[in-house]
């Protein structure tokens, strides 16, 4: 949350998320899983699959759930195919000829030409295309040709299925925020609302990274009322109505959990 009156100078002080511009030539990336920070998927891959390198997401439920950048880069395709092949598709430029697919989505959050970072969400998983249900299908390409997918450098499992955790956007692509309770500790809860156990306090005046915000119970705090919760790890939640983050609502660029 965020207007009160000394928001404009508080806000002064966030810090944006700092894209290293993409030189040619260069190592590839370090790509991450392309989900939002401490999420688990289930990756798959398949002989028979096209083209052969290409990683399927899946989780319970995941219709929906956002898709984020797998590493900094630049848009260059924002595209529908209706109901054939890709679907709705979104492609990052990384540099170095290194490039990231990601198809069958459910909807856009981005437009050719801009600029991502790490954790930025792109879209939503869909099952668009030539898809039979909802899935992320993902590829890291150089030069065009599909390459073996690696994550922060290791190599994903050929072939077959495990699951990757996600430490997209763990760090400096989240938000922050301060609490503040004017004097009594914040509770922390499990999950994002007041039914959740309670596991732990955090002080008034203390700084938080957000690592991800998703809806829960209102509650009515320091900045107002909010349904809004902060995840601050994992399983620990706060709600944003005693968090100061420079914003009324959801925090540009954080994922939804
Ligand atoms: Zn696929």
């Amino acid at each position: 949350m965020g207007k009160r009156w000394f928001g404009l100078l508080a806000a002064g002080l966030l810090v944006a998320g700092v894209l290293v511009p993409a030189a040619p030539a260069m190592a590839a990336p370090t790509f991450k899983v392309p989900f939002p920070c401490g999420q688990s998927w289930s990756g798959q891959t398949r002989t028979n699959h096209s083209p052969a390198y290409s990683l399927d997401f899946n989780r319970t439920d995941d219709l929906g759930d956002p898709v984020v950048a797998s590493a900094p880069g630049t848009v260059d395709r924002v595209t529908d195919l209706g109901g054939t092949s890709y679907g709705k598709y979104v492609r990052i430029n990384h540099g170095g000829g290194y490039s990231t697919y990601y198809a069958h989505l459910n909807g856009f959050n981005v437009s050719v030409g801009q600029s991502v970072g790490y954790g930025k969400v792109i879209g939503w998983v869909g099952s668009t295309g030539g898809s039979t249900g909802p899935h992320l299908h993902y590829e890291q390409r150089l030069n065009g040709a599909d390459i073996q997918v690696r994550f922060n450098g290791a190599l994903a499992l050929y072939w077959g299925t495990k699951n990757y955790s996600s430490d997209n956007g763990c760090g400096s692509s989240g938000g922050a925020g301060t609490v503040d309770t004017s004097g009594t500790p914040l509770t922390v809860r499990s999950g994002p609302g007041t039914g959740y156990s309670a596991v732990g306090t955090v002080a008034d005046g203390a700084r938080v990274t957000i690592q991800c915000q998703t809806s829960g119970t209102s509650v009515t705090g320091t900045y107002g009322t909010s349904t809004i919760w902060d995840r601050i790890g994992s399983g620990r939640f706060i709600s944003d109505a005693y968090v100061y983050t420079g914003h009324d609502g959801y925090i540009p660029g954080v994922p939804r959990c």
